[in-house]
């Protein structure tokens, strides 16, 4: 599986020993984000927060059997398209689940930036 650093803008560039794209650009008090789901084969319930450019900002997944909520290293791929790809390491099973979502399904909303 191909992975991508945090250190590649969302469309797949390479930023070559400069500061990451997302660090730059207007500072506003709020940020917009998008929350994007989707089951493991081992039942567990895996989430991860995006920015407006698909770059992963947490993942997360919880367990229903259990009631348990454990941090679920998460990574965008191929975030250039229409469509684009989460991958997840299932904290639970230790699956990596690769799952493929539309750029229309993003419900973006704003949160307080930090
Ligand atoms: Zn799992």
């Amino acid at each position: 599986m191909r992975t991508v650093s945090r250190g590649l803008t969302c469309d797949g560039r390479v930023v070559n020993g400069r500061s990451p794209a997302f660090f730059s650009g207007p500072v506003n008090d709020t940020m917009k984000v998008a929350t994007v789901s989707s089951g493991c084969e081992c039942e567990a319930r895996l989430f991860a927060e995006l920015d407006e450019r698909k770059v992963v900002l947490r993942g997360w997944a919880k367990d229903p059997r259990r009631g348990r909520e454990l941090t679920a290293p998460a990574n965008t791929v191929g975030a250039r398209a229409g469509q684009f790809d989460v991958g997840w390491m299932c904290p639970w099973c230790t699956r990596n689940v690769l799952r493929s979502f539309d750029e229309s399904s993003m419900v973006l909303h704003d949160i307080p930036a930090a």
